[in-house]
């Protein structure tokens, strides 16, 4: 063993990772794909469309085609209709039931599973996206529903007093209903889906009716009009109106680093329990994670200096007296040491801020260059994948995963600073008490499919904790249910297993992902008990869904076929999840 490498030893024979993880000989393919990236970057960016250009080609009795945001699905609705208030909206619903059509909404286009699509009428709400209210002291805000989410939270942050959403997913382009169409979530065992938040909202039917409802309702119809449509699935009626808890701005400080596999898997819930937000990434065939986990600080726009081996309760803004200036204040140095350590001790803090602020624009660079290396493992047949994932792939995630970012607006440290263009996503939730034996049996399964499927790119493992809505993946049905929702203060019951759900996201670059995440779900997800996210790849149908989700399953289709009665918000996808038959 080197010098250097002893370096890294504890006493206990615990082994810090190395500061600077690239290994030896593999950092020339990082240096390659960093300028394959740069390239690319020039290329790729997000393939979204233009709502508003759809619409007016429409209205002039264009062929629109719309389509998701990796090009994945390409559709050709008969009319693509963007209405800006409720009476267009109320007048096309009216049509399209008297002519018998389907209607679907269409928000960003950010689902891998198929569950917007329809050639009949397509609506998209970008119009609807105007901020209510906001009452800062009962924290809660009421917007109109197709508002996109980095709209909200920009609007939220520049309010006097400044607020936030309590939570989002890693992305922020979805519009707000679409993301709680599907269950959209972040991470972190403090945190719920964003749909728990959700406190009153409004849905126009297919009817044309204006319903509102919230969970207090004393009207059960409206309750339970409600309770289906916190988490929807597009298929009610329009979402065009959501009252939601906010809570107050804060800051957010990151860090990113790399640890063996097997430790983070085996301390996941002590990992989870000491930061707000712990997400990890690895690739499969390699044994390293890398680690992101975040901290809520109150609102500062000056980077605080955190000891991260400790508590959030050490995290200070710079600016207080220094550990160097106390000592040497309590030792009576003189003036001109004193003087010295001032000056030292700024110089510290400015290049700190100099790395803290800069650190996003390297999460971007990483996430553009983990995308090129994913997309470039996939140029050579599928037995390949564990070679390149090794000798690419993870050395691009792994280039730069160290540092710590700082960032003023809270919410822009939950979201990832980039997100790698096109790939097919499949996420499976499961209980913390599975989590063990599930992803033992997903290693396994990758063993035994080495060279066979196309596992070339990041498997994401995040925590949620658990909620009550009726078809949520994180519902718990029994065991104690810990409401202490907010960012305040830490409470230690938390780390119980029964309130807090963990994710596993496949992920797969240029490859055809069926085999692999159909595989998956059938060997590993299913048997170990766990539910899919909605708005991504899953292979299910009714029967399944209804063992997994139970009698709530069933009280969703009631209120959808109260509501629906014509089938007007169905497609051949819900239609599967539902083993409703075609009417259209
Ligand atoms: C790159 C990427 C990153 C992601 N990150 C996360 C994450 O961190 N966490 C997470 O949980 N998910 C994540 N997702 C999934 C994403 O949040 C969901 O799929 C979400 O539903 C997409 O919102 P959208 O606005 O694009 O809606 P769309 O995909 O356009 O539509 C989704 C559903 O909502 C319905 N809908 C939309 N608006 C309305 C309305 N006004 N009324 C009625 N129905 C409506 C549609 O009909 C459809 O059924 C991610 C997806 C992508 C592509």
């Amino acid at each position: 063993m080197t010098g250097h490498a002893q370096d890294h030893h504890h006493q206990d024979g615990h082994r810090d990772p190395p500061s600077f993880p690239i290994q030896e000989g593999r950092a020339i393919w990082g240096f390659l794909l960093a300028f394959l990236a740069y390239w690319l970057s020039h290329r790729f960016v997000y393939l979204e469309n233009d709502p508003g250009a759809l619409a007016r080609a429409s209205a002039r009795g264009e062929r629109v085609e719309w389509s998701s945001f990796d090009k994945f699905y390409i559709q050709a609705p008969a009319l693509f209709l963007q209405p800006s208030n409720h009476e267009e909206l109320i007048g096309i619903l009216r049509e399209a039931a008297a002519s018998n059509q389907t209607v679907k909404v269409v928000g960003s286009g950010h689902s891998w599973a198929p569950i917007g699509l329809t050639d009949g009428v397509m609506l998209n709400l970008d119009k609807f996206n105007k901020i209510l209210s906001i009452d800062a002291s009962a924290k809660s805000v009421t917007v109109q529903a197709g508002i996109r989410i980095r709209d909200l939270s920009a609007a939220l942050a520049a309010h006097d007093p400044p607020l936030a959403l309590r939570n989002t997913g890693v992305l922020d382009r979805q519009s707000l209903a679409g993301a709680l169409a599907t269950g959209t979530h972040g991470t972190g065992i403090r945190y719920k889906i964003m749909s728990a938040d959700v406190v009153a909202l409004e849905l126009v039917t297919a009817g044309g009716n204006v319903l509102r409802g919230s969970r207090r309702d004393p009207d059960p119809a409206m309750r339970d009009m409600f309770e289906a449509a916190v988490l929807h699935l597009g298929a009610l009626g329009v979402l065009t109106e959501v009252s939601m808890e906010v809570v107050e701005a804060f800051s957010v400080i990151k860090r990113n680093r790399l640890l063996p596999l097997n430790t983070v898997l085996s301390t996941l819930p002590a990992l989870a329990a000491g930061v707000d937000h712990l997400l990890v990434w690895f690739i499969p065939y390699t044994g390293t994670a890398q680690l992101v986990e975040s901290l809520r600080i109150p609102p500062t726009k000056v980077p605080p200096t955190h000891d991260w081996g400790d508590s959030r309760k050490h995290c200070q803004n710079s600016g207080s007296t220094s550990g160097d200036e106390a000592s040497a204040a309590q030792s009576g140095s003189s003036m001109l040491s004193l003087t010295y350590n001032k000056v030292v001790a700024s110089l510290r803090s400015f290049s700190a801020s100099l790395l803290l602020f800069s650190r996003p624009w390297l999460g971007v660079l990483q996430l553009r260059l983990l995308s090129a290396a994913g997309s470039f493992s996939s140029l050579f047949p599928v037995t390949y994948v564990p070679f390149w994932n090794r000798q690419v792939v993870a050395p691009a995630l792994h280039l730069f995963a160290w540092g710590e970012s700082f960032y003023p607006q809270g919410h822009r440290g939950i979201v990832l600073d980039d997100h790698p263009d096109c790939y097919r996503e499949a996420e499976w939730f499961l209980p913390l008490e599975s989590f063990n034996a599930a992803i033992t049996a997903f290693i396994t399964f990758l063993d035994s499919r080495r060279g066979k499927i196309g596992a070339n790119f990041v498997v994401q493992i995040r925590v949620t904790h658990a909620d009550d809505l009726w078809l949520s993946p994180f519902r718990r049905e029994q065991g104690p249910q810990n409401n202490s929702h907010d960012n305040t203060g830490r409470d230690k019951t938390l780390s119980d297993s029964i309130s807090w759900f963990v994710s596993v996201a496949t992920l797969v670059k240029g490859f055809d992902s069926d085999p692999y995440l159909r595989a998956a779900e059938r060997e590993v997800w299913i048997p170990n008990g766990g539910r899919p996210h909605w708005g991504k790849l899953h292979y299910l149908a009714y029967h399944e869904l209804s063992a997994l989700y139970g009698e709530p399953f069933e009280k969703y289709l009631r209120v959808r076929r109260r509501l629906d009665p014509q089938d007007m918000f169905m497609n051949s996808h819900l239609r599967e999840l539902f083993f409703e038959r075609a009417v259209r």
